[in-house]
């Protein structure tokens, strides 16, 4: 993508009344814009990086079993009076409105009963079984609280995956590869060394869940660790500690973190309330268990950008990254300058290696704060100097090394 076409444009401020430091930067670094709090609009660069985290869960929600699915968010009332969840006593997050006719209709912020209920026309017999649907879609949740940029909003992504299973056993078994899954794309996005399986509340559907936590100063939570086995108890199970074998006399380390996943064993709750049954072998009517897996694409965004960040600005993981590589011309009005940066490209374009390339005629201090703030993994600069003694400099913008290529290797090293 050539910059100087890219029509955001960065920021030296953020709005004033942004607080959290992950829309601060993507927002000067024009990822993103704020419509109200809460509430944010995804720009080329911004919607670039939530692909990447979007096919990375997708990849292994694919290779688990997953269909992709994508369901209506307008919500009929009364499919969730059958599990009592349209009671504003049992949630007060809904955002509600009404039809012309006065009927009062709800926007999603889960899909536990609508995909129950859609599933009555699928599932009938125990050769339907097991199934694990899931999308990514928008949900709306009144936050009392969203200060929090991309980390808590009003409108925000959720990855949701369902399953449905003919026994609890059978449950339980996806439950432990859909944890697996989980920890690899933790780990492909960048965060695994800092994101801890933790037991938290079950709700009112099972003992325990499993939240995946990001460690970092401004989570809304507090989880306490057991760093030898890699897992942690949320704060709100502390007291459960000695019941549970893996926790017990075990000195547990506080630590500030945000929840970016969450597993759910969900028993028969929902399948029970909207009348989803299946008959077994035998022909007899049998209950199907339930399972639910979230992860906040916008939320990792953000928790992405507030552990990586640095005093200049963003820092990307490669992975997740909206270009590999930001190629830089200082001294852009030298024809040679050009016609090399323009050269390389071209040539990037052509191999299908991602890069940005800033053609602006600007101060060089401009562009290196502009490209440290947007955070792409490596700076390619063309200049005057580098023509001369027939070098390029590539930048790694996490470590701050500088090496210098031979200009004719350049595309055989990066290849590497
Ligand atoms: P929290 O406790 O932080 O409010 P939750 O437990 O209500 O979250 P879930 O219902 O389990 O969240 O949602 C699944 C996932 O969706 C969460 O793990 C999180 O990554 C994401 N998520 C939930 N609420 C928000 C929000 N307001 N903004 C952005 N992402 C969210
Ligand atoms: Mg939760």
């Amino acid at each position: 993508m050539i910059q100087s076409r890219l029509f955001t444009k960065t920021r030296k401020e953020a709005p004033k009344d942004e607080v959290s430091k992950n829309a601060e930067l993507l927002i000067r670094g024009g990822f993103i814009s704020k419509e109200m709090a809460g509430v944010y609009n995804y720009l080329p660069l911004g919607l670039r990086t939530l692909n990447k985290i979007n096919k990375i869960i997708r990849e292994e929600m694919d290779a688990i079993g997953g269909q992709e699915i994508h369901m209506s968010v307008l919500q009929e009332k009364g499919i969730w009076q059958k599990s009592k969840r349209w009671d504003k006593t049992i949630v007060d997050n809904w955002f509600k409105s009404k039809l012309k006719n006065g009927t009062e209709v709800g926007l999603g912020f889960t899909h536990e009963e609508p995909l129950a209920n859609l599933m009555k026309n699928h599932i009938s017999s125990y050769r339907d079984l097991p199934i694990f649907p899931y999308q990514i879609q928008v949900k709306f949740r009144n936050e009392t609280r969203a200060k929090s940029g991309l980390m808590r909003g009003r409108e925000f992504l959720m990855k949701d995956m369902y399953s449905f299973c003919k026994t609890e056993d059978e449950q339980h078994k996806f439950y432990e590869k859909a944890k697996k899954a989980y920890g690899k794309i933790f780990q492909r996005l960048g965060l695994g060394d800092i994101t801890y399986l933790t037991f938290a509340s079950g709700g009112s559907f099972s003992k325990f869940s499993h939240e995946f936590q990001t460690i970092t100063p401004n989570g809304e939570d507090t989880i306490y660790i057991e760093e030898n086995k890699r897992i942690a108890l949320n704060k709100e199970i502390l007291k459960e500690k000695e019941n549970i074998e893996d926790f017990k006399e075990k000195k547990l380390v506080p630590q500030k973190a945000v929840e970016v996943g969450n597993i759910f064993n969900l028993g028969t709750k929902f399948s029970e309330s909207q009348g989803l049954y299946y008959l077994d072998e035998k022909g007899k009517k049998q209950k199907v268990w339930m399972g639910s897996y979230g992860i906040g694409p916008g939320r990792v965004m953000g928790t992405i950008v507030e552990v990586f960040a640095d005093k200049s600005g963003i820092v990307w993981p490669e992975a997740v990254a909206p270009f590999k590589f930001h190629i830089v011309a200082l001294d852009a009005a030298n024809k040679n300058v050009r016609m090399e940066a323009e050269e390389i490209y071209k040539k990037m374009l052509g191999s299908g290696i991602e890069s940005l390339y800033d053609d602006r005629e600007a101060p060089a201090g401009e562009k290196f704060a502009d490209s440290d703030l947007i955070g792409i993994p490596y700076r390619i600069v063309v200049s005057e100097k580098n023509l001369a003694d027939g070098t390029l400099e590539i930048k790694n913008r996490k470590t701050g090394e500088v090496k210098k290529v031979a200009k004719e290797k350049i595309l055989n090293s990066l290849l590497q």
